[in-house]
């Protein structure tokens, strides 16, 4: 299964796509994460990323589109893969669906969710500043305040993640991954999932729908 879960920031797609990938075999493609690793490790790419993730806003398509297509031409790709955070322009996804010409995109989900969710669920996010695993302060706080369950590492507030910039990211995705959006459905590819609710009545959801699928 190739994959593809859309939706405004803080709509879940990275905690739905952890609860899948290791049930369905599938590698976790998050660009957000990947643009990250490039900027820890002061790439050339990530130098040039940082200052539009800084400001919460898009990465030029260029960058993202090579750093996309090359991770997914690798082996452990082949056999399935699920993509949270790309595409996010229409070019984006025009480019994606040539470079998997020939294994084209199975089925994307939309997550859709309301303007007043998203904004306390971003605020009240943390994020493990090594493995990337993510908590909210009430909805899904760690055993112990400020650490991660996981790896034992300090949680950090994303830059991106500050109230200031959560209005700039929801513009962004209102003017251009709501096209990707449009993209999909001319193509009747969408499943569309009120992303409203619980973390668990939406992950019901979602494995109903991929098991279908698979
Ligand atoms: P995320 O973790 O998905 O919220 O992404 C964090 C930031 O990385 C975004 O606000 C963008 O600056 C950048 N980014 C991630 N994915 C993309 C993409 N597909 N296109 C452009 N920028 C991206």
């Amino acid at each position: 299964m190739r994959l593809v879960f859309l939706g405004a920031p803080g709509a879940g797609k990275g905690t739905q796509a952890a609860k899948v990938v290791d049930e369905f075999g599938l590698v976790h493609v998050a660009t957000g994460d990947l643009l990250r690793a490039e900027v820890a490790a002061k790439s050339e790419l990530g130098v040039k990323a940082r200052a539009f993730m800084d400001a919460g806003r898009l990465v030029p398509d260029d960058l993202v589109v090579s750093m996309l297509t090359a991770r997914v031409a690798e082996d452990d790709c082949k056999s399935g893969f699920l993509l949270d955070g790309f595409p996010r322009t229409l070019p984006q996804a025009e480019e994606l669906d040539r470079a998997l010409v020939d294994h084209p995109v199975t089925r994307s989900l939309f997550f859709e969710v309301s303007d007043e969710q998203i904004v306390g669920r971003i605020t009240g996010r943390r994020t493990c500043s090594e493995c990337g695993a993510a908590y909210h302060v009430s909805a899904h706080p760690p055993k112990v305040e400020g650490v991660c369950d996981r790896c034992g590492k300090a949680l950090i507030q994303r830059q991106d993640d500050r109230e200031e910039l959560v209005k700039e990211r929801l513009a962004i995705f209102r003017d251009q991954t709501s096209a990707v959006v449009r993209y999909y459905k001319d193509k009747n590819m969408v499943t569309t999932i009120d992303a409203d609710r619980s973390v668990e009545a939406i992950s019901v959801e979602v494995h109903e729908i991929l098991r279908g699928l698979a």
